[in-house]
């Protein structure tokens, strides 16, 4: 396939791989994989463990499940997962082959074309609004909170980014939180919150440039 988004075949893709994801719980996607995830409490961040890393054998829970993204990140894969991600992983199936399994299982029915992409009047001013919410004076969490809300705006119908951009971003928001929690192992002290909010900084520049192209 082309890299030219606008390509009617990368269109479709990028529509088909959206709407599984507005659709198709991951909680639900894990649960029936026999991951100890609790549907009825999917608005919950949850850890499970992982079996897609080393062994198989995951003794601490290396994974969690996030809601708002609607993905999984296991700390040992380095990895963030969604629902055809995970399918893809566990079935060794490739990007369309989960895409239909995924359309099956959850009977979804064949797609209208333009499903999803209302035009935008001016996504640069939408973006300058969310991003005003990124206010340096906040604190640490605040201003992760302030990202992930961006970004879930980003990543939500009309879309801005793609599907593999934003879960790169959510993958990088992700590793400065941890990373500043200390939750990862083998780098205990390494990280503290001047190096998280330099960590933040850059993940807006970049995200300011994907999404906002050259300067107007
Ligand atoms: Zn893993």
């Amino acid at each position: 396939m082309s890299n030219d988004p606008n390509d009617p075949r990368n269109v479709r893709a990028r529509q088909r791989a959206d709407r599984i994801r507005e659709m198709v719980p991951i909680a639900a996607v894990l649960a029936s994989y026999g991951y100890p995830v609790r549907v009825d409490a999917a608005h919950r961040e949850q850890q499970f463990c992982c079996d897609l890393h080393g062994d198989g054998r995951d003794t601490k829970p290396s994974a969690r499940v996030y809601p708002y993204s609607q993905s999984a990140y296991c700390f040992a894969c380095d990895k963030t997962r969604d629902a055809i991600e995970m399918v893809r992983a566990k079935e060794g199936l490739d990007f369309w082959g989960a895409i239909k399994k995924l359309e099956a299982d959850y009977d979804l029915p064949a797609l209208p074309v333009e499903y999803g992409y209302e035009p935008v009047a001016d996504p640069y001013q939408a973006f300058d609004q969310k991003a005003a919410d990124l206010d340096p004076h906040k604190t640490f969490e605040e201003d992760c909170r302030a990202l992930a809300r961006l970004l879930e705006a980003l990543s939500a119908p009309p879309r801005q980014l793609t599907l593999d951009d934003a879960l790169a971003y959510w993958e990088g928001l992700d590793r400065v939180v941890h990373l500043v929690q200390g939750e990862k192992e083998g780098e205990p002290g390494e990280w503290d919150e001047s190096r998280g909010r330099a960590a933040l900084a850059s993940l807006l520049a970049r995200l300011r440039q994907q999404t906002q192209g050259p300067p107007r």
